[in-house]
């Protein structure tokens, strides 16, 4: 299959023409028998040294658009070998999948940065191969999938040939496999299926030998367990092999609000308290958000309040002047349209929001998972898409919520938040130890995701110095408070800040990587390890 599969990626193959290698370090690369291009140009370098945080800018040396596997074990075995001499010179390399990241995780300076969408103009978008059938005991179905595919094109296909979709998403589909499956992929599914690594069952990686090597859970399982949520430190994600279900056709999208915190936690605890239970019992996705301001009930990742029923929050009793609003849905299809309303009835009465704060829509389940979408086609038609991003997302302990929310949204935020913060639990059980991702020590953690873009609009509280300054704010009050938070996406600058990051986990990271790229060639734009030459 996978040969096949290789087939395809390389009818389209073409050699390295009449690039100039002359820069000393790449004087092996002329010899490398491409299938798809090495580039100088400098549109592409600079194409490479951009992402969505917007804040950081390193250009690489050469962007290599791969056309097969091959190309990828080439370059690294060829990073891997010049490093052995110095008159050669070495070189990094880093895998790009979307450019998704905030602070240059993707970038390389003095390297070769991989698109991993593929060949220019020839994308290997669309072309992802399912695989059908049973595929255990259990007769679980999965699809097979290039490392650059983005979700998006993994959802349409599965979807439209088989009816099928993976089981667990981030709320943004323009991310690529490989790049979300580096750092965990979460969304308001997870409590229910765990992240994305943990719905993946085989992996094929290029590590930083440039060895191709398949791996699970039986084979190889220290590169698997390694490579997820790692940070793309131990090799690049050429194929995932996910875990799909059958695709519900509609979803029931419900929002209701709170004034008090605790109450609004309690609830979201007792709805991920119901993962284990039969599927007509609980909600399918879980999430909420922080309203610090007026006018944010709608935020730029949905607009979901009607216009024609509008939120009077100023007629709510807000307390501290600070809502929290629940999001959930549930999904079904023809077999379950006659049950859907009372179902979800019977779930909301368990719940204590505020009355008459019942927001409710249905939608095609396509609709749903891509919702993020249509907001950043609006937010590109005005300009405000390509703006910094100093987004902070935070891994916190549920017994320090409380805290939490007195210091952060009720105190360092303010009454102004430019942007949204996604607040839900998750359960740590559907997380594996043994990746690489690290969260906090509880069974019961939240994401507190504050995802705010900086604005030249002359207001103070918009610029960038300012959402930094709250950023690092906020990360001095959880060290001051004792509150045992992990980033996610984590971005830091020393080792011995990526050492505490890592806790208990450090050695185990450390390892892996002595094992997998002992020369330190791979992501080097995360700022863990210096390249050793
Ligand atoms: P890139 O930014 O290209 O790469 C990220 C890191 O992974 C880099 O170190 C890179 O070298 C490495 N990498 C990339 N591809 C590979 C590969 N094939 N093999 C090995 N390493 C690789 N995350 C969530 O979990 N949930 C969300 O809901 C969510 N929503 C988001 C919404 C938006 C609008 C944005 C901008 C980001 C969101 N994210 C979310 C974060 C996102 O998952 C990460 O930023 C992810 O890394 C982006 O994927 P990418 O393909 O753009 O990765």
């Amino acid at each position: 299959m996978f040969k096949l599969y290789l087939l395809v990626l390389t009818i389209s193959s073409y050699l390295i023409s009449t690039i100039d290698l002359s820069l000393g370090r790449f004087d092996d690369l002329q010899w490398l028998d491409l299938n798809g291009e090495l580039s100088l140009d400098i549109s592409d370098v600079k194409t490479a040294s951009l992402d969505f945080g917007g804040m950081n800018r390193v250009e690489p040396l050469a962007v290599l658009y791969p056309g097969s596997v091959n190309d990828v074990v080439s370059l690294v075995k060829s990073a891997y070998d010049s490093s052995e001499s110095i008159s050669r010179g070495g070189f990094t390399v880093s895998a790009k999948g979307h450019g998704h990241s905030i602070n240059g995780q993707a970038q390389t300076r003095n390297g070769v940065v991989i698109d991993m969408s593929g060949l220019k103009g020839n994308r290997f978008r669309g072309k992802t191969k399912p695989v059908l059938g049973a595929f255990n005991k259990t007769g679980e179905k999965y699809v097979d999938v290039w490392g650059g595919e983005l979700w998006i094109d993994v959802l349409q296909w599965s979807l439209e040939k088989y009816g099928l979709a993976p089981k667990s998403w981030t709320d943004y589909l323009y991310l690529s496999v490989g790049g979300t499956l580096s750092n965990a992929g979460i969304s308001g599914q997870a409590f229910n299926h765990g992240p994305q690594i943990s719905n993946v069952y085989e992996l094929d990686v290029v590590t930083g030998k440039g060895e191709l090597l398949t791996c699970s859970e039986d084979k190889n399982s220290e590169l698997f367990h390694g490579v997820l949520g790692g940070l793309g430190q131990f090799g690049i994600i050429t194929r995932a092999r996910i875990a799909l279900e059958q695709a519900p056709q509609r979803v029931r999208w419900i929002r209701v609000l709170y004034s008090d915190f605790s109450v609004f936690t309690q609830d979201q605890e007792y709805l991920i308290s119901l993962h284990g239970k039969p599927s007509s019992e609980k909600f399918d996705y879980v999430e909420g958000f922080v309203i610090v301001e007026e006018g944010l009930v709608n935020n730029w990742r949905s607009s979901f309040f009607s216009p024609s029923n509008p939120i009077k929050i100023s007629s709510l009793n807000t307390g501290e002047g600070v809502l929290y609003c629940l999001e959930i849905t549930k999904n079904y299809d023809e077999s379950t349209a006659n049950t859907i309303d009372k179902e979800v009835e019977a779930l909301l009465k368990k719940l204590n929001f505020i009355p008459s704060t019942v927001f409710t829509t249905d939608l095609p389940y396509v609709d749903f998972l891509d919702r993020v979408h249509k907001a950043e086609l609006k937010l590109r038609s005005k300009g405000l898409w390509d703006v910094p991003h100093p987004w902070l997302n935070l891994f916190v302990p549920k017994s320090r919520m409380a805290d939490f929310d007195r210091g952060v949204f009720k105190g360092i935020l303010g009454n102004k938040t430019s942007g949204p913060i996604l607040i839900y639990p998750m359960n740590r059980h559907k997380w594996d130890q043994q990746s690489s991702v690290v969260i906090p020590d509880e069974d019961t953690f939240y994401l507190v995701a504050l995802l705010r873009s900086a604005l030249d609009s002359g207001e103070e509280t918009q610029t960038l110095d300012h959402l930094n300054n709250q950023n690092h704010q906020i990360l001095n009050f959880c060290d001051e408070e004792g509150i045992k938070v992990k980033q996610y996406l984590p971005s830091y600058n020393t080792q011995e800040e990526w050492k505490n990051h890592f806790g208990d986990k450090w050695n185990m990271f450390l390892n892996r990587k002595m094992r997998f790229d002992p020369k330190h060639i791979l992501a080097t734009g995360q700022r863990i390890f210096q390249p050793s030459f």
